[in-house]
């Protein structure tokens, strides 16, 4: 087979508004190419839900291009680093002239590409390169000083200010191509040494899928999502995670599909939508914090005061958080949804991650790691943007005396406790007060364990310890 295109797909797993792809098919006769590194994956801590969905959306993306004529190889190399060979290799077998891609931010893929670029250009093989994983690239938003946002709102208003028309305007779909349909090629099973426990019904890897529950949301829920947005048992949020992290949706799609919902208008208007709206930019704003601020890809805190922050070393309070243990329903629900489904309610995801770093003072790095190694939505930017958040060491972060008592948020946000009854059985027949602090309710002994630790004591500590460091 000879060609004169190779598009490599990445996190960017469709054929519909896929700048890399779309352009390609402009130029000539396009192959298509996935490289898999589960060695990498296993480095960067993604776990098996993760790979799992995304072998299921290269699935997808194969057949998709098969339809359109556009072969995808596979190619499996262990780590990034053969990465540069196996593409070469390919490309000069081939024959191609352009080896085309949308760019990502986080370090290591940027070293990646970085090698792969002086790989090909050596053999006098362009690289096209796009920004397409986001609608604003990274170093795109900045302050009238030409810096970086460190805070959220300023950076929303910005980012607003800087959508056009041309923003708006869908994109070209790509070119079919003038062979017959191609077979989808074998996509790698699940490697060993990753264990999937979301069961697959509840995430189905493609375009399809996401596009479905994108109109869903749109249609039955996003009037009323800054109303309902925080109370786990509704379905009130898009649950479109695991597709943006992948890229078999892309985040313009999302902003089109929900302006055009709010009669077109990116701000004002329908409330739920400009809410919305704005949680697509968080995403970016996170994007745009890992690029600029090379630290805290390699773990470090943002605010580097809090690098050495004496945390608790507590191996049975972190398994009892983990496994949902912790005598505080709300909590062990959301571990337990964590555990079930491989992804967890955004509010539900504050709350246990202020629960470990404040209430238990233990390292907000062990709860990146556990919800990375769970997450079917797993992303870094988003990921380490919410621990930091949650602990009070990252960019435009929750002041570190302002904690959340798992108890009141249980009250205010599964009022009735149905999302806790669902994921906890062992307190369903508990009700009013008693569901939500179950230490107290009388009765015969439940199959339930007590508090791990005291809210108050521990909201005490985890403010002196912050306070100590911040100086
Ligand atoms: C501790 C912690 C860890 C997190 N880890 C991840 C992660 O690994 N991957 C991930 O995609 N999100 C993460 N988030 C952000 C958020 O919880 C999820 O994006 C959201 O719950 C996904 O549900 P949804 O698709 O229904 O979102 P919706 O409410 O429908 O929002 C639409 C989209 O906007 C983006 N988004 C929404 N909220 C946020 C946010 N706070 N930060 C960044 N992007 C956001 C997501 O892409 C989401 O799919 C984390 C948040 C916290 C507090």
């Amino acid at each position: 087979m000879r060609a004169s295109e190779l598009v490599w797909f990445r996190n960017d797993l469709r054929c519909r508004d896929q700048a890399a792809l779309a352009q390609a098919s402009e130029r000539g006769s396009v192959v298509g190419v996935y490289c898999f590194c589960p060695g990498q994956l296993t480095a960067h801590g993604v776990g098996g839900n993760r790979v799992a969905f995304l072998l299921r959306c290269v699935a997808e993306l194969s057949r998709e291009l098969g339809q359109l004529g556009i072969a995808l190889k596979i190619i499996e190399a262990d780590t990034f680093a053969e990465v540069p060979e196996a593409l070469r290799a390919l490309a000069l077998e081939l024959g191609v002239r352009r080896l085309w891609f949308n760019a990502e931010y986080p370090l290591n893929e940027r070293r990646r590409d970085g090698a792969v670029t002086a790989a090909l250009q050596a053999e006098g093989i362009a690289i096209e390169r796009f920004d397409d994983t986001v609608i604003r690239a990274p170093g795109t938003v900045l302050t009238q000083a030409g810096t970086p946002y460190t805070v959220f709102t300023p950076f929303r208003r910005r980012w607003l200010e800087s959508i056009g028309p041309g923003d708006l305007a869908p994109r070209l779909p790509p070119r079919p191509q003038a062979g017959p349909d191609i077979p989808s090629v074998p996509v790698p099973s699940l490697p060993e040494r990753f264990v999937a426990t979301a069961p697959e019904a509840l995430w189905p890897g493609g375009e399809a899928p996401a596009q479905e529950r994108l109109e869903r949301f749109l249609e039955s829920a996003v009037d009323g999502y800054d109303k309902q947005r925080d109370f786990p048992a509704l379905d009130g949020t898009s649950t479109l995670s695991p597709w943006l992290a992948v890229g078999a949706i892309s985040p313009r799609q999302c902003l089109h599909a929900v302006v055009a919902r709010n009669d077109g208008r990116l701000d004002g208007g329908s409330r739920g939508a400009a809410t919305w709206i704005t949680e697509l930019i968080w995403r970016e704003f996170y994007r745009h914090v890992m690029a600029a601020f090379v630290h805290v890809s390699k773990g470090h805190a943002f605010r580097r005061e809090y690098d050495d922050l004496p945390w608790r070393d507590d191996p049975a309070q972190l398994a009892a958080w983990r496994e949902g243990r912790t005598g505080y329903p709300l909590v062990d629900a959301a571990m337990r949804q964590l555990a079930a489904t491989g992804w967890m309610h955004n509010r539900l995801r504050m709350v246990v991650a202020m629960f470990l770093c404040k209430n238990l003072l233990l390292d907000w790095r062990h709860g990146e790691a556990h919800f990375m190694d769970l997450l079917v939505d797993g992303d870094f930017a988003s990921n380490n943007g919410g621990w930091q958040w949650s602990a009070s060491t990252g960019t435009d972060a929750a002041p570190y005396f302002r904690i959340f008592n798992p108890v009141t948020q249980s009250r205010r946000f599964d009022p009735d406790g149905h999302f806790i009854r669902c994921h906890v059985p062992e307190l369903a027949a508990l009700e009013g007060a008693s569901l939500h602090a179950p230490w107290k309710a009388r009765g015969p002994s439940l199959d339930y364990p007590e508090p791990i630790v005291e809210t108050s004591a521990s909201r005490l500590r985890a403010i002196e310890v912050f306070r100590a460091q911040a100086g």
